[in-house]
């Protein structure tokens, strides 16, 4: 899908909007990791194991979990890579 500028303007609470849930997510091909805020570690996200653990509709808005590098402690959230834009959202 070709870059848009006008995307570059949304806020995170826009690209929220547009897909709160994994459903929603998949439906609209964003790209999901996990970084850590603290050691920068980023891990894809498939979004069909992490359903079948929370269901298509948990909200990743908002949540983090343990980074999982070994001693890092650090905290990790979802970003969401939306293919409209070149910019990874912060979904925190
Ligand atoms: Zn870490």
């Amino acid at each position: 899908m070709a870059h848009n500028p006008r995307y570059g303007n949304w806020t995170p609470a826009m690209w929220r909007d547009r897909a709160p849930t994994l459903a929603d997510l998949r439906r609209h091909q964003f790209e999901v990791i996990l970084k850590c805020a603290r050691c920068q570690l980023p891990v894809g996200v498939r979004l069909h194991i992490t359903a079948a653990a929370l269901g298509w509709d948990y909200v990743p808005w908002g949540k983090t979990r343990r980074c999982i590098r070994w001693r890092c402690g650090g905290t990790m959230a979802f970003w969401c890579y939306p293919p409209q834009t070149n910019q990874g959202i912060e979904m925190f």
